[in-house]
């Protein structure tokens, strides 16, 4: 094939933002002005009927916050983690999933994954029996892969606390419950790369429960329980009224149709990559991906799969080098044995590329990238 300088190609890239605003503009430009002309800015009606619609389809209460990793926060608070707990997660995430732990106070205890990077939950079961100081676990839907739903409610139920990080995963289901309504609580972002992207910084925390959701609505605004009565120290995260208009007018209702496209381009991926040194994603029964990322595992030579990529013009994403656990900002919970606890997560954390995946990809740009890991070596 020839390399990307010598024909007249563009980039195909990891997300198309200008695109997704060619295609949105329009709504969102009337729920801008729609927020500008009404001059009430936060925590007004915009935010709550996103919840409200957002809610009615999870089945579960959303409470709008400012981001992601307070959402994660807020909800370890709301279930009622206390200083020194110990939260059990996974060493492959984005780096917030284990921040929230820390920033909750928490102790964030961590166990290998299986083979493709998903938290193993085998392993979950024997660490949780085995200390019983363990009473709550923070799992990751990584990739937008939703983890066996059943078996995360069935340790619920058995009195441990789930937390469910969304953020890469709304609408992904397993057996016919939707991810983020099986933890007591649980979090979403709507950074701009995930599957319900707004315009900047939001996020939401999940919850069956309305008191759970009642009280998350107070930490999200200062710990206030009445104006000017605060019953705990909170946070300042709240969903702004522009974001949440945004995201109801103009993505919200695209959402579905922005999921099809997303499963269209994993499908033709999925059948179309034929390459011995190049391990696809898999597709499990019960479990709906929602294709977030679409990451290949390349045992030998990543660097050398990603180098040709690139020459052809194809953004490749790693998700993610380096493990949580390896993190300087863990000071000295760090782990210098990491690859040793977790060799299932180091071994994805240094073989794993990510291909693009997004709504706005072109059948052009799909056989672009097929055709580029078909020619590698
Ligand atoms: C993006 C992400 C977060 C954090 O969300 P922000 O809105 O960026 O704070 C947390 N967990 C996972 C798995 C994510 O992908």
């Amino acid at each position: 094939m020839a390399r990307l300088d010598e024909v007249n190609e563009s980039w195909v890239l990891q997300n198309d933002f200008q695109r997704q605003w060619a295609e949105i503009r329009q709504d969102a430009t009337a729920a801008m002005e729609e927020v500008g002309a009404r001059g009430w800015y936060v925590l007004g009606r915009e935010v709550a009927a996103f919840e409200s619609e957002l809610g009615a389809s999870l089945g579960c209460e959303v409470v709008g916050c400012g981001n992601g990793l307070d959402g994660i926060e807020i909800a370890l608070r709301v279930t009622g983690i206390s200083p020194g707990d110990k939260v059990l997660t996974t060493p492959l995430s984005a780096f917030a999933t284990t921040l929230a732990i820390l920033r909750s106070g928490a102790e964030p205890i961590f166990t290998d994954t299986d083979d493709r990077g998903l938290l193993d939950l085998d392993q979950v079961e024997c660490l949780l029996k085995s200390d019983g100081s363990i009473r709550v676990c923070l799992p990751v839907h990584l990739y937008g892969e939703c983890l066996d739903l059943e078996r995360l409610d069935s340790l619920g139920k058995s009195g441990v606390t789930i937390i469910e990080d969304c953020a890469q995963a709304l609408g992904a289901s397993f057996g016919g419950r939707v991810a983020g309504t099986v933890g007591a609580a649980s979090a979403t972002s709507f950074y701009p790369t995930k599957n319900l992207g707004c315009l900047g910084d939001g996020g939401a925390v999940l919850s069956r429960d309305p008191k759970l959701a009642q009280a998350a609505k107070r930490l999200r605004d200062y710990g206030q329980s009445g104006k000017y009565e605060h019953d705990q120290p909170g946070l300042n995260s709240r969903l702004d009224e522009l974001q949440a208009a945004i995201l109801r007018r103009a993505l919200f209702p695209r959402l579905a149709g922005f999921q099809q496209r997303r499963r269209r381009v994993a499908e033709r991926y999925l059948s179309g990559i034929r390459h011995d040194g190049l391990r696809l994603p898999r597709v499990q029964k019960d479990s709906i991906r929602v294709w977030h990322l679409f990451p290949v595992l390349v045992p030998e030579n990543r660097e050398g799969f990603e180098a040709h990529l690139r020459d052809l013009g194809i953004q490749v994403g790693r998700h993610y080098p380096t493990l949580i656990p390896e993190q300087a900002a863990l000071g000295s919970r760090r782990l210098s044995d990491a690859s040793s606890r977790f060799p299932n997560a180091f071994r994805v954390s240094r073989c794993e590329v990510s291909l693009p995946i997004h709504p706005f990809l072109t059948t052009h740009e799909i056989e672009r990238v097929i055709d580029a890991c078909n020619s590698w070596r």
